[in-house]
């Protein structure tokens, strides 16, 4: 398989303040290709970094990306330091030169004198034309390897990219197949998670396996690369099929659904209604579950009662059972669930309350959380610890919350 090394060229780049967004791109594009990216550089406009970094990959991969630094200024130097890790003198070009002068022209400006540094190429290398620029992009074969050099700003590098570049380097990749699988996950840690599944996939290179978690929902992502889509979708099934066995229920979706568009699949053909009270997580758990189109066939509504005086008055909670047990206890959470469901003729009533912190309010240790829920069948509690700041407990339990009504509807225990 072809590898590639991309270098960002820009002194901003290495500032708190710009990000550079090019190689993402490019690995994206590279990555379809079948093209693997085995390391990113930012390098600032420094001419001997630079082509010390270039001389490195040079002998590391086959395919060398440089993006940035084709600027007409004296900071732009991607092109010297090319040439001078390649050993190849730069070449004057007339025509580069008439071209950038005409593109001036047409808007009624004068070329700078600078600009003409646009007009030098590294010898033997093809030009790639720039649609929305002045510095156009290099494409140099060198031995064995491929050095590309692309404008820094993303609206020239793309065009640039998929005009010139994509149609050459289709030419000479083989041709791959890509197959993926996507798993959602919920209710582990990401580290209970890895330890569970690393078993399945840590002899396997092909399907590349990723974990991506962020508080309480964690993405686990195959992807195989092979010349067959027969081939990579066994090689697909010998890693996923025993992942999807170790993590069973656990897995909400392998579509790329996210737990709110699981549960409105779930409700709907069984006619079935939510309705939620929020305490700890503010109107968020609401949010999420109305950010599916056509919400409004399965959820009711919330009550969103933050004070215990509200919860008595909205949700019917006992006044007697607040004193004894506080507002975060799973007594209260619990009714909190079944005012909900009674008092909106819900099927589903689900509740959160809890410490987000960063001070307790009750005495509860910060990042305690109880979840209420009030089905058909029955109603009750959990309770779960989380730890982290206010943002972090308050959206882990909101997935948790959805994993809750989604455990219920399918009966899981
Ligand atoms: P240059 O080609 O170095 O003159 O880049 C011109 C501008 O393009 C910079 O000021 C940045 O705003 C932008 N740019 C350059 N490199 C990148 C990158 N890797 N990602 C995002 N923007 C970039
Ligand atoms: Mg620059």
């Amino acid at each position: 398989m072809l590898d590639a090394v991309i270098i960002a060229i820009g002194s901003e780049l290495l500032t708190p303040s710009k990000t550079d967004t090019n190689s993402l791109y490019l690995t994206d594009q590279l990555n379809t290709l079948g093209v693997e990216v085995r390391k990113k550089v930012i390098v600032g406009d420094d001419r001997g970094m630079l082509s010390a970094e270039i001389r490195e990959a040079l002998e590391q991969v086959a395919i060398v990306i440089l993006t940035g630094g084709l600027g007409p200024t004296e900071d732009d130097v991607t092109r010297d330091a090319v040439a001078a890790a390649l050993e190849r003198p730069l070449i004057w070009r007339q025509d580069i030169c008439d071209g950038i002068e005409e593109r001036f022209r047409t808007r009624g400006r004068a070329m700078a004198e600078i600009n003409k540094r646009q007009a030098y190429i590294i010898e033997g290398a093809t030009v790639l034309a720039n649609p929305t620029g002045t510095a156009p992009g290099l494409w140099i074969e060198s031995g064995h390897n491929l050095i590309v050099l692309l404008p820094g700003p993303p609206s020239e590098m793309k065009p640039t990219f998929e005009r010139e570049v994509l149609p050459r380097l289709q030419a000479r990749v083989p041709e791959v197949v890509i197959r993926t699988r996507f798993y959602r996950v919920t209710g582990m840690t990401e580290s209970d998670l890895d330890t569970l599944i690393s078993p399945a996939y840590k002899d396997y290179t092909n399907p590349a396996t990723t974990v991506l978690a962020s508080a309480g929902d964690i993405q686990v992502h195959l992807r195989a690369r092979c010349e067959t889509a027969d081939e990579a979708e066994r090689l697909l099934a010998a890693v996923g099929d025993p992942i999807e066995k170790l993590l069973g229920d656990r897995i909400y979706s392998n579509n790329g659904d996210a737990l709110e568009d699981v549960i409105g699949r779930l409700l709907r053909p069984r006619q079935e209604t939510v309705a939620v009270a929020e305490s700890l997580t503010g109107g968020q758990l609401g949010q999420r579950l109305t950010s599916v189109a056509g919400a409004s066939d399965y959820f009711l509504g919330g009550l969103l009662t933050y004070s215990d005086r509200v919860k008595t008055a909205l949700l019917g909670v006992d006044p007697e059972v607040l004193k004894r047990y506080t507002a975060v206890s799973a007594e209260v959470a619990e009714q909190m669930a079944i005012g909900a469901r009674d008092r909106t003729g819900a099927t589903y009533g689900i509740s959160t309350t809890g410490e987000a912190g960063p001070v307790s309010a009750t005495g509860a240790p910060v990042g305690t959380i109880y979840l209420g829920y009030a089905t058909p069948a029955a109603t009750g509690a959990i309770r779960l610890v989380m730890p982290g700041d206010r943002n972090r407990v308050r959206g882990f339990t909101v997935n948790a919350a959805l994993d809750l009504l989604r455990r219920h509807i399918l009966r899981l225990e």
